[in-house]
Order: structure tokens, then C-alpha cells, then sequence
């Protein structure tokens, strides 16, 4: 399904759909239980570097296993976007429109304004003709997110987002309001440190900027990308087992909770998944240095995914029992 009927509803609930990004089978099947035991809706979404990483075709294949998983797994009826995140071209949305994906991201946001609306214009008057819906960007986000780089960050303008949404015709709006992508979202000098842990404590979110946007565009559903938390305990593993990520560090959990009660109806999760992935795998491989069959590995790695994404469904964006 596309994302028209899910944001409207989150949108008027006051909470957000998790959208995950996957590269792997171990991904999707996590993403999928999660989903099915918290019966919510949920978008799994496919970056540039996933399709070069895994290929295309199996990532759609994936995705639509994903669905009949679901369906075995006691879901009657499972709400599930396939979705291309950050595409930098109409031949690349055309290319995953064409080829089952029920919404796309098209990221002109590094150009100049009007060169962004023309793109977007272009991708939204293909991708309806298909009853795919069209997420698009305004601002910068500042982190490093597979091709996505950009070294400074700029708040979406408030005074822009009329023009934008009305000229461009788009289904949803990424917008930058202090969020990252990446596991370091944020330099030391960016941040204060929690004198009892010594740990980061990143600025806030620009709430202000997100309450002008919607007073502009009521109801409009507004996307957050680079929205990991970068949960500690999970660095922590990973740098008890042999890692090393210093200063790793997210936007809180409390900011997003509160995001996702206002017109914020998608949030990006990726680096939390990654980190958990890599905590579990670490752990087990020093605890059993003799084991070599990524089964045994790779299950606790699913299993800590699955947490994760439970966690963020039921305790940060309240898109839990949401099912149709
Ligand atoms: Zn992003």
C-alpha cells in the first residue's frame, strides 16, 4: 500500500509511522515480527546504497516475502509501504515505481529551490499516475547517510513550505529541524556532557520551526529523517566488545515522543538498528570464540533488532494496535 491513507491517520492520532531501512533478510524479518506483535503499520524503506549493497530486485523480493510473512505470521491484513529513501533522480524513482514500490523519496534538497520543485514536480506527476505517493525534502539535514552527505544543516524555512507543497503537488514533506543522519549526529562542541556519565547531551529539536510549518500546512504529514536515538547501552557493548564508538550520539527518545504527536507522521530509524545489530554480534562473538555458523550469530542479532523496533513502535511512536 502507499502512505496516503496511513499518514492521514496518523496525522489525525497524534502518532508517527516507523520507517526502517533494510538491507538484510535478519533486517526484515525483525522489522516484520515487530510489526505483527505490536500490530502497527510500518514502512520499510530501501536506500541507494541498500539496492547496491543487496540489489534491487532482491530487496522488492524481500519486501514482498515480508508481506506473505506477515500473513503467516497471523496478520490478516498487514499495512506495509515499500519505499525508496533518499532518491536522487527521476530515473531512479521511475525505476522503483516501475518496479513495485508503493512510494519514493525524491531528495532535490541540495539544489537550488526552484530546481527542487521542478524534480519533485516531475516525480510526483509520474509517480500518481501509479497511486504512488511522494515524499520530498526542504532544508538540509546535516551526517552522513550511505551517499547522503552534507557538512552543515539548514531549518526548513517556514515561509517556503506553502509554495513548495502546492507547486511541487507533493504526498509528504521532509523537513530539517536540528535532526541527523548518522551515529554522529552531533560534534562535542555542538553538545553539553551529563557530568554523572560524561556522556553527549545533543541541543533540542527546533520545535518552533516544526509548530510554523504546521500552522502553514494543517494536516500536512511532515517527515523526520536522521531520527535514531543511538540507544548507549548498545554503544556500550559494542565498545566493551572490542568497538570503538566514542561520542556516538542520537536525539532523545523524549524529543521524538513529542515530535510524533504533532503533524509528524513518519520518523527514519536506521543507525539504532545498525548499532543493535552489531552490539549482539559483538557480544556473541567474543562470548563464544569458537562458534562459526552465522546462524549462531546472526539469531541474536535478530533478536535485538526486533526489541529495538518493538521499543520505538510501542514506547516513541505510538503506532502501536494502529492495524486498519
Ligand atoms: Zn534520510
Amino acid at each position: 500500500m502507499n502512505t496516503r491513507e496511513m499518514f492521514k491517520k496518523a496525522v489525525a492520532g497524534g502518532y508517527a509511522i516507523p520507517a526502517f531501512n533494510f538491507n538484510t533478510m535478519e533486517q526484515m524479518q525483525a522489522i516484520v515480527q515487530a510489526a505483527v506483535e505490536t500490530k502497527s503499520p510500518v514502512i520499510m524503506q530501501v536506500s541507494k546504497g541498500a539496492r547496491n549493497y543487496a540489489n534491487g530486485t532482491i530487496l522488492r523480493n524481500l519486501a514482498k516475502g515480508a508481506v506473505e510473512y506477515a500473513k503467516e505470521l497471523g496478520c490478516e491484513k498487514p499495512e506495509i509501504v515499500l519505499h525508496l529513501d533518499h532518491g536522487d533522480s527521476f530515473e531512479l524513482c521511475k525505476d522503483c515505481i516501475d518496479n513495485g514500490f508503493s512510494s519514493v523519496m525524491i531528495d532535490g534538497s541540495s539544489l537550488p529551490y526552484e530546481d527542487n520543485i521542478a524534480l519533485t514536480k516531475q516525480v510526483v506527476d509520474y509517480a500518481h499516475q501509479f497511486d504512488v505517493t511522494v515524499e520530498a525534502e526542504l532544508g538540509v539535514l546535516a551526517g552522513v547517510e550511505d551517499e547522503v552527505v552534507a557538512e552543515e544543516s539548514h531549518y526548513t524555512k517556514p515561509e517556503e513550505v506553502i509554495d513548495f507543497a502546492t507547486r511541487t503537488g507533493c504526498d509528504s514533506l521532509a523537513i530539517s529541524i536540528g535532526t541527523s543522519h548518522g551515529a554522529y549526529k552531533f560534534k562535542p562542541e555542538q553538545c553539553t556532557r551529563d557530568p554523572k556519565t560524561g556522556k553527549l547531551v545533543p541541543p533540542p529539536l527546533a520545535f518552533d520551526v516544526l509548530h510554523e510549518i504546521e500552522n502553514k500546512l494543517p494536516g500536512f504529514p511532515i517527515v523526520l529523517h536522521g531520527s535514531s536515538s543511538v540507544p548507549q547501552d548498545e554503544v556500550d557493548t559494542i565498545n566493551k566488545f572490542g568497538g570503538n564508538l566514542p561520542d556516538a550520539v542520537g536525539i532523545p527518545e523524549e524529543q521524538l515522543r513529542e515530535a510524533s504527536k504533532s503533524a509528524v507522521c513518519k520518523i527514519n530509524i536506521d543507525s539504532d538498528s545498525r548499532l543493535a545489530m552489531t552490539a549482539a554480534i559483538r557480544q556473541y562473538l567474543a562470548e563464544h570464540p569458537d562458534h562459526f555458523d552465522p546462524r549462531q550469530y546472526l539469531k541474536p542479532a535478530r533478536e535485538n533488532m526486533k526489541k529495538m523496533y518493538i521499543h520505538k513502535i510501542v514506547n516513541v511512536l505510538g503506532s502501536d494496535g494502529k492495524l486498519g
